[in-house]
């Protein structure tokens, strides 16, 4: 229809596409009244937001691709929503019913469930309930500044000298995910060990995401909670994942997650997230002195100023940085006092907290 129309977007309106549907499915997919009447109805809200976006991406000449098919076993999901209950350790579901859960929680959810989405990965079913949980005014953390400075060695490196390492899901797995995906590769399609191999490179695939997960949620939380004010670097992602060198290993540290999570976390526990412009220059600059330099290759994991003499390793010296741009007075490594006169100009901070569209009184958490 978009074809036939010239791409007018009346024809896309996902109540239209709706009622349309509610035609068709007498005549041509009477199974459709075995399930829920959600599920098609959120997948045409689903379509009807990637078609805005779309839009959107053609207005603004962004890149944003045409709404993909879908097809069956391939990311399989559905939203429902209505008579949604816990019941010990059973869920239930419209239409579906009873449903055992595997996890084990004293309680589920706090606050009004909103719906729930089902998902298949890995050939096993995960449910993620959205709850609406109204936050009471979170008093502003009391705790210092802290500047991150995200790696690939070390995946943050804060300027109080803390370190995280990095758990590098992907990396110890990588040769074998590589051998399960050449031997998929060589299965006959459609046979029944090609779909035993599918599987066990999804397990994989699912325990290398839920390593991931797990410590940016551990980094973003301890982030949020211990601090006021979080200063971090815009990472032009998309730019970086362009170098097919970089792209893997940042791909697995999860940059764009991290920022994510943090800019919900800050909110919830009433902390503040600064994001430093990406013309602001972390890395080149000596957090002593405030010299630059003129280049900085990925290799050199120590920095050493020319002018002062300060040595010190990279990564911290890029985090020192970031919190000082964001303070107006601060000590710098030398222990001087020293002010950052040229701070607005060199780096245009942008306070998530002010744009009040990010974190709303009342959102949704993910159980
Ligand atoms: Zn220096």
């Amino acid at each position: 229809m978009y074809k036939n129309n010239q791409g007018n977007d009346r024809f896309t309106d996902p109540m239209k596409q709706h009622k349309l549907l509610t035609s068709l499915k007498k005549t041509q997919f009477p199974w459709m009244y075995e399930c829920s009447k959600c599920a098609p109805q959120e997948a045409l809200r689903n379509l009807g937001r990637a078609f805005k976006n779309f839009y959107r991406g053609l207005k603004e000449g962004k890149k944003i691709g045409f709404p993909r098919f879908k097809s069956k076993g391939v990311n399989d999901s559905f939203r429902l929503y209505g008579t949604i209950s816990f019941e010990g350790r059973q869920i239930q579901l419209p239409r579906i019913g009873k449903i055992r859960i595997k996890e084990k929680r004293k309680q589920y959810y706090k606050g009004r469930i909103l719906s729930v989405t089902v998902r298949r990965r890995a050939n096993r079913w995960f449910v993620s309930v959205a709850v609406e949980e109204t936050i009471k005014d979170t008093k502003p953390i009391v705790g210092s500044a802290v500047g991150v400075d995200l790696g690939i060695k070390t995946l943050a490196t804060l300027s109080d000298r803390t370190t995280f390492s990095n758990p590098r899901a992907l990396r110890s797995r990588i040769k074998k995910l590589r051998k399960l995906s050449m031997s998929l590769s060589r299965k006959q399609k459609g046979s029944k060990n090609r779909e035993k191999v599918k599987l066990r490179l999804a397990r994989m695939h699912l325990r290398i995401f839920n390593v991931r997960q797990d410590t940016l949620h551990k980094l973003t939380t301890y982030l949020a909670k211990s601090h006021s004010k979080i200063v971090i670097e815009d990472l032009l992602v998309s730019g970086m994942m362009k170098n097919r060198r970089l792209a893997r290993v940042i791909a697995d540290v999860g940059f764009y997650e991290f920022r994510r999570q943090l800019e919900y976390k800050c909110g919830w526990y009433g902390s503040e997230l600064v994001v430093v412009s990406r013309t602001f220059p972390s890395s080149k600059m000596c957090s002593c002195c405030g010299h630059r330099k003129k280049e900085l290759s990925l290799s050199e994991r120590e920095y050493e100023c020319e002018q002062c003499g300060l040595v010190i390793d990279r990564d911290l010296n890029a985090a020192l940085n970031l919190v000082a741009v964001s303070l107006p007075e601060t000590l710098n490594a030398c222990g001087e006092e020293v002010r950052h006169s040229k701070s607005s100009e060199i780096c245009n901070a942008a306070s998530m907290k002010q744009e009040p569209n990010i974190i709303p009184d009342s959102m949704s958490r993910n159980v």
